[in-house]
């Protein structure tokens, strides 16, 4: 595999050259965040596009307030440092990039305040998360998601994500491919690490950000593709667990997840258990959108590579 690289204490580095000392606050505590972003290799332009990548570090310097993370970046300053690695690496499939807000300070201390953070980034090759993306088989998990007043899901904060991965191995070991998480409420959120939608009458349905939900991009993707391109409004409202096993549709979307249709929760068809219309005609939209394909939405997707559009 070709050379990789890291952006890490403020130079680009070979991957192997970007480790962190095992004192680290962020490694001891949980005390980082994240960002998942997802570059598009597009063959007949010979492009690398990276989807939404502003809209990513505007949340993720959101993430580093929740955590008292003081970066020294703008959001133009992050989004040039992601264009360099992928340009570095020569990056021509398709790509992940993972920035991390971390609290670097070596402190034996559980604390925020008064300790040094600092920003790091990283990409590797990237295909599906969920192999079954036209046809996914989830459970109700038997855990309960996070609260804003405990570490707030809003933020893309690392130890949070010890309850993603306490979720997401209960449903795979149970046999299913991803778990919809309930809050405290006993409402849907959203998945182990996606947002979730149903379709009910015609509409689309989906959890307000109130209801303990990381407010994903693709989230916000989705509901402006449905509206625009297929005259189809979205309703923010909590949503009860029997409501998935009622409605005509459902998906997962995020950044990892993509576009991917749910087809049955606990042993339940969803629908006629098959990939409904309106998830299938929201794939395709997806993924010509993300690959720079409609010129309309290109506005979105940055180029890597220069002179090549
Ligand atoms: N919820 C959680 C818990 C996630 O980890 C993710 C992935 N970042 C999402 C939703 C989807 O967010 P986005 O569309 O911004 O990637």
């Amino acid at each position: 595999m070709a050379q990789q690289y890291a952006f890490f204490r403020g130079e680009f580095v070979p991957i192997e050259e970007a480790n962190i000392s095992i004192r680290t606050h962020a490694f001891n505590y949980g005390t980082g965040c994240f960002a998942g972003i997802r570059g598009y290799w597009n063959d007949e332009q010979q492009q690398l596009y990276l989807f939404r990548l502003a809209d990513h570090f505007r949340r993720f310097l959101q993430s580093c307030r929740l955590l008292m993370i003081e970066l020294p970046y703008s959001v133009q300053e992050l989004c040039a440092i992601t264009v360099e690695v992928a340009r570095r690496q020569e990056a021509r499939e398709d790509t992940y990039f993972r920035p991390l807000g971390y609290k670097s300070s070596e402190a034996i201390s559980v604390r925020l305040h008064d300790l040094e953070g600092d920003f790091a980034l990283f990409a590797v090759p990237f295909g599906r998360y969920i192999q079954s993306e036209e046809g996914a088989r989830v459970t109700i998990s038997s855990w309960r998601r996070l609260d804003d007043n405990t570490i707030p899901p809003r933020g893309k904060i690392t130890g949070a994500y010890a309850s993603s991965a306490i979720i997401k191995t209960e449903a795979m070991l149970n046999g299913y491919d991803e778990a919809i998480v309930l809050d405290q409420n006993g409402h849907i959120s959203e998945g182990s690490a996606e947002n979730v939608f149903i379709v009910r009458d015609g509409s689309l349905v989906t959890p307000p950000i109130t209801e303990n939900i990381l407010e994903g991009i693709t989230r916000r993707t989705m509901m402006e593709l449905a509206h625009n391109e297929l005259g189809i409004e979205t309703v923010e409202r909590p949503i009860d667990r029997t409501e998935l096993y009622v409605c005509d549709e459902a998906f997962f979307c995020g950044t990892g997840v993509q576009m991917a249709a749910i087809t049955e929760v606990d042993h339940r068809p969803v629908g006629d258990g098959n990939l409904g219309p309106v998830c299938s005609q929201l794939r395709t939209l997806y993924f010509d959108v993300v690959r720079g394909r409609v010129a309309k939405y290109r506005r979105w997707c940055t180029p890597v590579y220069a002179g090549r559009e």
